[in-house]
């Protein structure tokens, strides 16, 4: 079955086409529809209620948080919120769901036709159109091993029933699992920046599930699609669109129907199973839930969450390179956190120049860090004290030698750089006469550097400056030793 035969010729011939749908849980201090506490990892079975549990005669309230991080969610996607969306249930049996039904949004969604835009391999922007984002309630979970007794009972803990989701549903405008792994990557990035959800994969705050199907290039009519669930990492979600792309060709290829059905991902083999074919698939019975009326959302609820949004990652790295002369791959790094932006952004507008702020953050301090296997958070250097550092070298009062001193004492001890450098006061040679002696024995000592010099090769300069600077263990003034040595040279 693994289809690593298929021959790249084949595998051309057919286009994939691809639609992801994200629940993502929201952070609200209570459930969707109850005063319940919305809490990963608390004793199972606590965080409960008769409205949660459905029991007869519990009424669900909708909470007015959820709404608003929906809605924001829902502009930072650049989708059209509607001013009307209708709650209905969903009804299905499963024992973790011990309502028998699920609140969500069937044919009045919350929010319709956004978009996120993706980078593509060869470098272009494209855009993955977002049917829906519709709001719902979360299912409880149904333990299968880890308990002394799993080998005999399932167990359920209901904590995370009615805890709220938005679910995203995309456009089928994805065509590769590289695409698909750049606008969950995307998705994710703009969901943290409005806050409205930790994302954490690991705690089930976001999880996707993938259509796929494949089709005769040309070909205007889809094939038969399969859905790949419990995918837990965007790596799997490619991994699994990889796998099951071949496979869906192969069984064409060999004179076969994909048949539509729910598949499973395995991580550990690296393929997918079938899970469930499309005639045992649940009809839902939508119908709008009697408890609870429209969401109406007004003109004015919108206006005030789209003054709520932040300046969205992309926007901000094309602001950032504008603003501070970074490269387009240091912004995205700045970036990839919108409280790492904020901390990076917040001190190199307080420094004569924001870009040796980013270069020492990036290169010198990120390097030590990795080295250490250290988070940012944990870093002994702060923002204020790369900018500290940053503005010494700019004002050649420190040699980037003596930086790097500085930096290795402040990891050694746990310190940042003001605390090092009064401490250890790097000495600095700023004594014309001194350097220039140190200049004129370099020279002396390199006949052939003063001639290709003298030539026309004038960036030969820097090794004259690099000689003096190591005679001089580091100390010599960078500015004033630059200014001597062009001066010797020139002479
Ligand atoms: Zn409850």
């Amino acid at each position: 079955m693994p289809a690593a035969a298929i021959s790249p010729d084949i595998l051309a011939k057919y286009e994939p086409v691809i639609g992801l749908e994200v629940h993502v849980q929201l952070l609200t201090a209570t459930k969707a529809f109850c005063g319940c506490a919305n809490q990963f990892g608390s004793e199972p079975n606590t965080n409960i209620c008769p409205i949660c549990l459905g029991l007869p005669g519990a009424l669900p309230v909708l909470n007015a948080k959820a709404v608003e991080f929906a809605t924001l969610a829902s502009l930072a996607l650049n989708c059209a919120v509607n001013e009307r969306s209708i709650f209905a249930r969903k009804n299905y049996f499963y024992p973790d769901l011990p309502k028998g039904y699920q609140i969500s949004q069937f044919d009045k969604p919350l929010a319709e036709h956004g978009f996120v835009d993706v980078p593509t391999a060869d470098g272009t922007i494209k855009r993955i159109g977002i049917t829906r984002l519709h709001m719902e309630e979360d299912a409880g979970k149904s333990i299968h091993d880890g308990l002394p007794d799993s080998s005999k009972y399932t167990s359920l803990d209901l904590n995370r029933c009615g805890t709220p989701l938005v679910e995203i549903v995309s456009d089928p405008d994805i065509r590769t699992p590289e695409e698909a792994f750049e606008y969950l990557t995307r998705l994710k990035e703009i969901l943290l920046y409005t806050r409205v959800s930790d994302c954490n994969m690991e705690e089930g705050s976001l999880r996707c599930d993938a259509n796929v199907s494949v089709r005769l290039r040309g070909a205007e009519r889809f094939g038969t699609k399969v859905e790949v669930k419990n995918v837990n990492s965007f790596r799997f979600v490619r991994e699994a669109l990889e796998y099951e792309i071949e496979r869906q060709i192969e069984v064409i290829e060999s004179g076969n129907h994909v048949t539509q059905e729910t598949r499973l991902w395995n991580a550990a083999e690296g393929r997918t199973y079938s899970m469930r074919s499309k005639e045992q698939a649940h009809d839902y019975r939508y119908f709008p839930e009697p408890d609870l009326p429209p969401l109406v959302v007004s003109a004015e609820f919108l206006e005030s969450k789209r003054a709520e949004l932040p300046e969205l990652p992309e926007a901000r790295r094309a602001r950032m390179v504008a603003e501070y002369d970074i490269s387009e791959k240091d912004a995205h790094t700045i970036t990839a956190s919108r409280e790492f932006a904020d901390r990076f952004e917040a001190a190199a507008r307080t420094a004569k120049n924001p870009r040796r702020v980013a270069n020492l953050l990036l290169s010198e301090v990120s390097g030590r860090l990795k080295a250490l296997g250290l988070e940012q958070e944990n870093s002994p250097v702060s923002m204020a004290g790369i900018v500290f550092a940053a503005d010494l070298l700019d004002d050649g009062k420190l040699s980037s030698k003596q930086l790097k001193q500085i930096l290795d004492i402040a990891f050694e001890k746990g310190e940042d750089i003001p605390a090092v450098y009064e401490r250890e006061k790097p000495q600095q040679i700023t004594d014309s006469s001194a350097l220039e002696a140190m200049i004129d024995e370099v020279i002396a000592a390199s006949p052939k550097q003063v001639e290709q010099y003298r030539a026309g090769k004038t960036t030969i300069a820097g090794f004259f400056v690099g000689q003096v600077m190591r005679a001089s263990k580091g100390q010599a003034n960078p500015a004033l030793l630059n200014e001597l040595v062009t001066k010797k040279l020139e002479g």
